[in-house]
């Protein structure tokens, strides 16, 4: 039987407010969230935005997702991991800080950055995948009993378009694991901004770094990727090679997906708000132009063809393929068609208008 994709339709001119009634509709339909039982410890996995992006889904438009799960007489909190890069999702307390001050408070619910204060708290899942052996998951994601992935769906600079996928993929992987899907390659250090302070060297788990030449030097062999030192760097002077395929960052991040949701058969729910279609997602430092009309909420028990039913619906009301024509040398379809071959999901949906 081919999965359903819910989709509530907004079209140009109507009021957004009307989000909050469809999302209901979706979350209330037979099925959608019968996998929560009393008691749960259900993760809503979204992502809080950055500093002075405003893009992020903000907290009434999830508001229906928290009632919906209190209802069940389960127990929703908001999950989201430290980044792999500097800045105010580094560590846990900066992270809840700027969920608080992106009005996430108002939820009344815990927040929980389930890799630990810095990005410690992470578990190798076994995949075997045609890539990865094993994941680097976050140690919360795969303790909460049922997870429910609300996603905003954007385009990508690496993916050209980011939306459930790249939220649980990416989203629930420790700093390591990111890592690990962005590159091949270990950091490096630019030995022009390197004032040679060894805060590098301190926080580096490997003992890695030494000072060669009066500048820090990571020494390959010993890096395990963890990323700690591009934190450590008050000078930005440690970076990492974005310069693995667009392709190899996305079927890894489709095996991410399959590593967490390996806990989670029939124990999980996806939603992609497309609305506010930006050319870049929301972890860049500001919001990027819009590249498409707002379209609606899709939902789906089946990640990958919500990401598929997201992507065809925005392409189709838009009558191009605005992910391929905002950055025409990626390929979204990497992404789709290897979670597809690995297991994650079907490219075979129906869509039920709501
Ligand atoms: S990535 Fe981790 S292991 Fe590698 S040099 Fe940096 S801190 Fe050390
Ligand atoms: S923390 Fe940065 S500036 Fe300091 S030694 Fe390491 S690379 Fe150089």
């Amino acid at each position: 039987m081919r999965p359903k994709v819910y989709f509530f339709s907004l079209k140009k001119g109507d009021d957004r407010s009307r989000l909050g009634d469809g999302l209901r509709r979706i979350l209330s339909l037979k099925g959608t969230l019968d996998f929560i039982k009393n008691d749960a410890l259900v993760a809503l996995k979204l992502s809080f935005g950055e500093k002075d992006n405003k893009g992020h889904l903000s907290a009434d438009l999830i508001r229906p997702v928290v009632d919906s799960v209190l209802s069940l007489k389960a127990k929703p909190f908001l999950i989201e991991t430290n980044t792999l890069y500097k800045g105010d999702r580094q560590n846990a307390v900066d992270h809840i800080n700027l969920a608080l001050r992106h009005g996430y408070g108002k939820l009344s619910i815990p927040i929980v950055i389930a890799d630990g204060l810095r990005g410690e708290e992470g578990k190798e899942v076994s995949i075997n995948g045609p890539l990865l052996k094993n994941a680097r998951i976050a140690r919360g994601a795969l303790s909460a009993d049922s997870l429910i992935g609300i996603a905003h769906a954007t385009g990508h600079m690496l993916s050209s378009y980011g939306g459930a996928i790249k939220n649980i993929g990416m989203g629930l992987a420790t700093r390591s694991g990111k890592q690990i899907q962005h590159s091949n390659t270990k950091p490096k250090v630019g030995r022009d901004k390197c004032t040679a302070c060894r805060s590098c060297i301190e926080g580096c788990p490997s003992d890695a770094i030494i000072i060669r030449d009066d500048k820090a030097f990571i020494d390959e062999k010993k890096c395990v990727g963890c990323a700690e030192c591009i934190v450590k760097c008050a000078f930005d002077a440690i970076g990492i090679s974005w310069s693995e395929g667009s392709g190899n960052m996305q079927k890894k991040m489709s095996e991410y997906a399959f590593a967490v949701l390996k806990s989670k058969a029939g124990k999980s729910f996806f939603i992609n708000f497309a609305i506010d279609i930006t050319k870049d997602c929301d972890c860049m430092e500001k919001e990027g132009n819009i590249i498409a009309e707002d379209v609606g909420i899709l939902a789906s028990g089946d990640i990958v063809a919500l990401d598929l039913a997201t992507i065809d619906t925005i392409n189709d009301r838009a009558g191009r393929d605005v992910f391929m024509e905002a950055y025409p040398s990626l390929d979204w379809r990497v992404q789709i068609e290897h979670a597809c071959d690995i297991g994650l999901g079907s490219k075979d949906y129906e869509l039920e208008m709501i």
